[in-house]
């Protein structure tokens, strides 16, 4: 059998391992950032409405701009992000991820650079790598958040071509405050200038306002967003962006012809018709993510203040770290993530039930722990 390493790949390639979280089959899953929740009945039916509407014309190709749905989504950042964008503002692909690989194909790629402050998501440095962009490990403080003076002095150091900023962050979970994402705009500008993208996937989670209002005057500025964790949608794979319209010309440069099929067109645009009801879902999970801040911290573990649908805490420093206390919740039959941050392990914000097992677990553990030492 051939194996991957008789194959020619590319050298950057060579000895990675693909992206994934490890998925076990146990009672309690807290470890990918999903909604919990499955997709109300009403939603159900529309999206089997719509999806009949287009099935007839599945012979022909989609609309390659996917204006419908790029309108329908200016609506919802303009209903709830304080803004007034037009359809030519918006982009949409297959999940976030695909909107930030179209970026960095057609602001990144060979000789050209990214930065991110970690940790971070790591899809970011590993989308760079697959276009070829180099990538450039930013620093953050031992609080997890970014030090604007560090940060510019790292910016205009490297001078990337593309600056990463996650708000609010995963794994960490901490937002970033408008001033900083100003003050690191306008040291990209002085550096090169280059592109800001500012990844709000988990916005609707936080406590505060999304970012989207700083693009006026900023036409180098990004603000992505996905219907993956909001939404509930994750098995959807629809993200987009806002930005100046001449970023979603640009983008359209690398986009593959027809990306968006009509099926996902179809079914995101009957997700926007039900927006209200998700977004009650999305109150319900930032109070159940506040219960679990709450008693994380009432347990005796240091918490990092969290703006998403999911909380870090820990610390973990005896022998194992972070590692042997995930293999411990694990056998209590909860699933969570070790992102590899020392000392941390991320959960997510479940179901009411979901949420008191892994606090159950999390109990047991402290005690143990005061037992042993
Ligand atoms: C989950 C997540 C996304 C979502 O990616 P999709 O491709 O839209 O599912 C994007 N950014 C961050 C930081 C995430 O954690």
């Amino acid at each position: 059998m051939t194996h991957i390493d008789d194959l020619p790949v590319r050298d950057e390639l060579r000895g990675q391992s693909p992206y994934g979280a490890p998925q076990l089959d146990v009672p309690v899953r807290l470890n990918t950032n999903e909604n919990p929740y499955p997709l109300p009945g009403p939603l159900v039916e529309r999206i089997a409405e719509r999806v009949r509407e287009v099935a007839r014309d599945l012979n022909r190709y989609p609309d390659r701009d996917a204006i419908a749905l790029r309108t329908g989504l200016a609506d919802y950042l303009n209903r709830t992000g304080g803004v007034e964008l037009g359809v030519e503002q918006v982009w949409a692909a297959n999940g976030s991820n695909e909107v930030i690989q179209q970026l960095l194909q057609t602001f990144g790629g060979p000789g050209r650079s990214a930065i991110g402050f970690e940790p971070s998501y790591s899809m970011h440095s590993l989308i760079a790598r697959g276009t070829g962009t180099r990538w450039i490990a930013g620093p953050r403080e031992a609080d997890f958040t970014i030090d604007v003076e560090a940060a510019t002095r790292a910016i205009a150091e490297h001078r990337p071509d593309v600056v990463f900023v996650t708000t609010p962050n995963n794994p960490t979970g901490n937002a970033v405050p408008a001033e900083t994402i100003v003050a690191l705009y306008e040291a990209a500008q002085r550096a090169k200038p280059s592109m800001v993208i500012v990844d709000e996937a988990y916005v609707e989670f936080s406590h505060g306002t999304s970012l989207l209002p700083l693009l006026a005057g900023r036409p180098h500025l990004v603000v992505s967003r996905t219907m993956s964790k909001a939404f509930g949608a994750a098995g959807l794979r629809l993200g987009y962006l806002a930005a100046d319209p001449a970023v979603v010309d640009a983008v359209q440069l690398v986009r593959l012809p027809y990306h968006l099929s009509a099926v996902t067109q179809a079914t995101a645009l009957a997700a926007l018709e039900h927006t209200d009801t998700l977004l009650k879902y999305v109150e319900q999970l930032k109070a159940e993510r506040d219960r679990l801040v709450a008693e994380l911290r009432t347990i005796g573990y240091e918490v990092t203040t969290s703006d998403a649908n999911f909380v870090q805490f820990g610390r973990f420093e005896g022998p194992g770290g972070a590692h042997a206390a995930w293999q411990r919740i694990l056998e209590r039959g909860v699933l969570i993530r070790d992102n590899g941050v020392p000392g941390w392990l991320r959960v997510s914000a479940g179901t009411p039930k979901e949420n008191d097992a892994f606090l159950d677990a999390a109990r047991d553990l402290i005690k143990e722990q005061e037992h042993n030492g």
